[in-house]
């Protein structure tokens, strides 16, 4: 629902609102995790007194969250959690975070405010794509859907065909899940001669992935929706921590919730507004894993601490633009496959499917970029690869294939690949 004194509050009194809360959060990792406390260099909360002492502490890395599974950064005796949920990281030890009720409560509370954001309310039918499980997207949403008292269609991942049915059979007027799964939905629609224009079907709400502009624009046409970008992860307690609202110009962040800085992701200084750089997160309201400091390696800027047209004050972000460990670096050329797909995509006759494989010949790096077409013509090909060119100062060869003929994955996309020849 749309909290509207809280979503609307001055900077001032979000500040305020922050310190308050960040004093609160020192002392609860202070009484119940000593040696966390001792990680973050023994602060008394009585210390924090501006936003600016933040820079005081030390930052907090996944590594150190996976080194410290299941409940090393716990605050609370498992007993006194009433669930978790995990990262989906394909390498290493996961990491967990543990949800005291009250955490649960939050979440729905932010979940609730993303959905209203989207202007979902009561009268909507909201069809959960997510996993419902150890990923946090399916509950996350369900909780959200459950305050502002919309009908759920519980669905989770997969059963495309399922998918289109129950979009017809229950009146769905809004779809969330992973940002590469609306393709596949348009992809099974194309094939069974399903329209999308004759359901009602207004909204979706997607994440968990990066995606660009371009993609944007082809779901919102191909689906005949409006699509807003939710963000959040395991880390900071799941989906939820912001989302665009109708007017579409940034990612409000809930800054009663959150603290959010953008550092340079070499040296860690904190960079002024509008520059790019690393998002990092302190939580300011979660009791099992509270954050100080959490390098969240996704990359984006602030846009605004301005009012929007909507009203909300809280700051906004620009869309992530690509996480630092998926920056590609080939040949001294440093790229995230997003800019990539920027390109492509404004190709009416490629297909939202593409692979980047980059591999070594003879010891020198190669980017091949696999990508589905209409037709497979050379004039397509060069035009691509002369753009990519102009755009990055990268030679790739690009292969355009056949619709289908890149595998697809029922979970995140696998966008890029690494192959020695
Ligand atoms: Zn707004």
């Amino acid at each position: 629902m749309f909290q509207r004194r809280l979503e609307t509050l001055d900077r001032e009194l979000i500040e305020r609102l922050q310190v308050e809360r960040l004093k609160k959060t020192v002392a609860r990792i202070k009484e119940k995790n000593p040696k966390y406390w001792e990680k973050i260099g023994k602060p008394e909360p009585e210390d924090v007194n501006s936003l600016n002492d933040l820079k005081n502490f030390p930052f907090l890395t996944k590594e150190d969250l996976r080194q410290n599974y299941p409940f090393g950064l716990a605050c609370g005796q498992q007993c006194e959690f009433v669930r978790f949920h995990m990262s989906s990281g394909t390498t290493g030890t996961p990491v967990v975070n543990p949800y005291t009720p009250n955490d649960v409560e939050q979440w729905g509370e932010i979940m609730a405010r993303c959905l209203a954001a989207a202007g979902l309310n009561y009268t909507d039918v909201l069809q959960i794509t997510p996993s419902f499980g150890l990923f946090n997207g399916g509950f996350g949403f369900h909780y959200g859907a459950e305050k502002i008292s919309c009908f759920v269609v519980p669905i989770g991942p997969g059963r495309t065909l399922l998918q289109l049915k129950f979009l017809k059979d229950f009146n769905t007027t809004a779809i969330a899940g992973i940002a590469s799964y609306p393709l596949r939905l348009i992809e099974v629609a194309k094939e069974e001669g399903f329209d999308f224009r004759e359901t009602n079907l207004r909204v979706g709400i997607f994440g968990a992935e990066v995606w660009s502009e371009e993609m944007r624009r082809y779901i919102e046409r191909e689906m005949g929706i409006e699509s807003f970008d939710i963000i959040g992860m395991t880390e900071t307690g799941g989906v939820g921590l912001g989302i665009d609202c109708k007017v579409h110009s940034g990612i409000h962040v809930w800054e009663d919730h959150y603290v959010v800085e953008i550092v340079d992701p070499e040296t860690g200084e904190v960079l002024p507004d509008g520059e790019e750089g690393e998002l990092v997160v302190t939580t300011l309201t979660r009791e099992g894993l509270p954050l100080i400091r959490y390098r969240t390696r996704d990359i984006t800027r602030v846009l605004s601490r301005e009012r929007c047209d909507c009203g909300r004050t809280h700051l906004r972000l620009d869309r992530i633009k690509g996480r630092t460990d998926d920056m590609l670096k080939v040949k001294g050329v440093c790229f995230y496959p997003r800019q990539i797909e920027e390109v492509i995509m404004k190709y009416p006759e490629v297909l939202p499917n593409y692979q980047i494989i980059i591999g070594k010949v003879e010891g020198k790096d190669v980017v091949e970029l696999i990508i589905e077409a209409e037709r497979q013509d050379e004039y397509l090909k060069e035009r691509i690869e002369e753009e990519i060119y102009s755009l990055l100062g990268l030679h790739v060869n690009v292969q355009l294939k056949k619709k289908g003929e890149i595998p697809r994955s029922e979970g995140k996309a696998v966008r890029v690949k690494r192959c020695d020849k």
